[in-house]
């Protein structure tokens, strides 16, 4: 006879829950304050946490509008991937592009764009999470390959947005040579010397960072993103200890020098034309002065400007 006997009791089965009066989507719980807020604050605070300033995921869509001053004009929204492998995993790719297409409205995880950045004329790139991960097909790969030569032959800078869990595994190898071509056409922008910023964004992660995320001019991420190459799970199976505390977090990283600057998103457009300024970028749009004064004068004539022999 055993010594000590559990009483069991039979599991009562969930009571049916009221149904809710408030409809769906029209509050946000924070997942780090756990702060109930109005969806509505939520977009006018750029999908940052009034409270504890947690910066939830931004389409690229809504990144954009971010970051540039007015309308943009998108380039190449047309290519789309055609499954080169014919794969399938636990479903086939093509209904994966189906679905993602579908939920997003674009053909593949990423925009292009040139537009102005506070009156800067510049190309940007914004990957989107909710296609696939904003993983890094051959779509993505050429489309910032063909933004960045667009750059080159504008003459005007460079800044992609990353927000990805790395290449695209429905698309093996090609879309690993994607890392390479867009790293030679970044050579290619830094030898025209033309400034390049990324900006890293939650989680910017495997073949990303392993390429172009990496090779700003200006590395630029937002607090406390997920930035690294494997994650933190296979790193501590493969070297059986824990890791440190915010590990492969944006402020840890630019405490190891993996980072220049960790920005919030609200201040993040003011902090990459500061930059872009630096580096000789002018100002080609008149804008309405900016409250700071921190505008500096252009190091050479506005494009816009009329030749002195045109008249
Ligand atoms: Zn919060």
């Amino acid at each position: 006879m055993a010594w000590f006997k559990k009483a069991r009791t039979p599991m009562t089965a969930p009571s049916k829950e009221k149904p809710s009066r408030v409809p769906e989507g029209l509050w946000v719980k924070c997942p780090d304050c756990a702060q109930v807020i109005y969806n509505k604050d939520l977009a006018t605070n750029l999908n940052v946490c009034p409270k504890c300033a947690h910066h939830f995921r931004l389409s690229a869509t809504d990144r954009l509008r971010t970051l540039f001053d007015a309308d943009w004009v998108e380039h190449d929204r047309d290519l789309a991937s055609t499954d080169p492998l014919n794969f399938t995993d636990t479903k086939p790719y093509k209904s994966r592009l189906k679905a993602s297409k579908a939920a997003t409205g674009l053909e593949d995880a990423i925009i292009t764009a040139s537009g102005t950045i506070d009156g800067i004329s510049a190309v940007v790139a914004a990957m989107e999470y909710e296609f696939i991960g904003g993983s890094m097909g051959v779509v993505v790969g050429e489309k910032i390959a063909r933004a960045i030569e667009r750059a080159i032959g504008e003459r005007r800078p460079v800044v992609i947005v990353c927000c990805s869990g790395g290449a695209r595994m429905m698309e093996g190898a090609l879309s690993l040579m994607q890392m390479a071509k867009v790293c030679g056409a970044l050579a290619r922008l830094d030898r025209a010397r033309l400034p390049y910023v990324a900006v890293l964004t939650d989680p910017t992660t495997g073949g990303v960072t392993a390429s172009f995320a990496m090779l700003g001019d200006l590395n630029i991420a937002e607090p406390k993103a997920l930035i690294g190459f494997a994650g933190p799970r296979v790193i501590e199976q493969t070297i059986g200890q824990k890791l440190p505390e915010g590990f492969q977090r944006s402020e840890f990283l630019l405490e190891k020098g993996m980072l220049d600057l960790v920005v919030d998103r609200r201040e993040m457009k003011a902090a990459i034309a500061n930059a872009l300024r630096f580096m000789g970028c002018v100002t080609t749009v008149s804008q309405p002065p900016a409250v700071s004064g921190t505008a500096t004068p252009p190091l050479r004539a506005a494009e816009t400007e009329p030749a002195p022999h045109a008249s």
